[in-house]
């Protein structure tokens, strides 16, 4: 993969940490956790966004683009990101947000709504779930048209094709840091939303030939579902990466026993876990992905999904000022 071949603008200081947390792995008794710490990248507050918006940015920006259009939930950590991404550029930005769970838009909210204010979103359009989301971003993009100016749509949680390159590249840092600590990593975690993040991963995984079984977390789809769509997103993230092989579909893995009740909503598996790797190695995850994800690495050691001796990585999305959204449920 030769990924230089991208326009790419730089929104993070060289690679986020891969770290041991030895704690957390000696309460648990499992194999050793380590964490990719994709929560320091930069950008307001951090997270996997950051990666996917390096090269999408840089495509609006080629395209002449002064404004940027994407979706989210009502905490979404994307808008955040994106918000932040077009500051940064100069750019101004429109918000969809989807209201997943309904009546959950608060204008007056914490988290990241409140930061969808403080950057500063030019305006924010409130949809029911179930909306067709293309056809009010599209709506967004046509009312900036009206003023003159050019929009730039980014699908939900910038998964698509080009965003995933984020995650191909992610990988390949994976991979060195890996080779440079002496570490032979036998699994990596990770949460499964939109699912740029894992296609791209999995595109990387394959087109480097690491042999490294990856299994993604759901936060909102059932098995099938979401397997179905990571699957699609990796095989043309793999061919927009150059890699013209067959992408095995049972590398695909997407495991959905602990979205819980449905997206967003709090479930004690993702308590403890957020309550657990926040007293232990002082690192904060979120309520609505990386708990999730977290709670299912923990419930994978407890059922003895890995061997003694192991070294599992964990990737840390990020998302932890939604946290302050939900201080009621901690
Ligand atoms: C968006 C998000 C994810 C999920 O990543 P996808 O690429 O959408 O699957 C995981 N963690 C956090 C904190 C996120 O904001």
């Amino acid at each position: 993969m030769n990924l230089a071949k991208f326009a790419r603008r730089r929104y993070s200081a060289g690679q986020t940490p891969l770290e041991a947390l030895p704690r957390l792995s000696a309460a648990l008794g499992g194999p050793n956790i380590f964490m990719k710490r994709d929560d320091l990248t930069g950008l307001a507050s951090g997270g996997n966004k950051t990666r996917k918006l390096e090269f999408l940015v840089a495509d609006a920006l080629a395209q002449g683009c002064d404004t940027l259009v994407t979706v989210g939930a009502v905490q979404s950590n994307h808008c955040r990101l994106t918000l932040a991404a077009a500051a940064k550029e100069g750019l101004k930005c429109r918000l969809v947000l989807e209201q997943r769970v309904p009546g959950s838009y608060d204008p007056r909210a914490s988290g990241n709504n409140f930061l969808f204010e403080l950057i500063g979103a030019e305006t924010i359009t409130v949809v029911d779930a179930g909306a067709d989301l293309a056809a009010a971003m599209g709506a967004v993009a046509e009312a900036v048209a009206s003023l003159g100016r050019k929009a730039y749509v980014i699908p939900g949680g910038g998964s698509n094709a080009l965003g995933s390159m984020g995650y191909v590249a992610c990988f390949e840092e994976i991979m060195a840091q890996a080779f440079d600590q002496g570490l032979r990593l036998d699994h990596l975690v990770c949460a499964s939303g939109s699912a740029g993040t894992h296609a791209g991963l999995l595109a990387g995984a394959f087109g480097t030939c690491a042999n490294l079984p990856i299994t993604g977390i759901n936060v909102r789809r059932p098995r099938a579902e979401q397997e179905a769509n990571v699957f699609q997103l990796a095989q043309t993230s793999a061919a927009l990466a150059g890699i013209t092989a067959p992408l095995p579909r049972d590398s695909v893995v997407c495991l959905d026993e602990w979205v819980g009740p449905g997206y967003s909503l709090p479930t004690p598996e993702m308590v403890e876990a957020v309550r657990l790797t926040a007293a232990l190695e002082g690192v904060l995850l979120d309520p609505v992905y990386t708990g999730k994800a977290m709670a299912g690495l923990i419930g994978m050691i407890r059922r003895g999904d890995f061997k003694a001796g192991e070294n599992v990585l964990f990737l840390h999305t990020g998302g932890s000022p939604a946290l302050y959204a939900y201080q009621p449920i901690f």
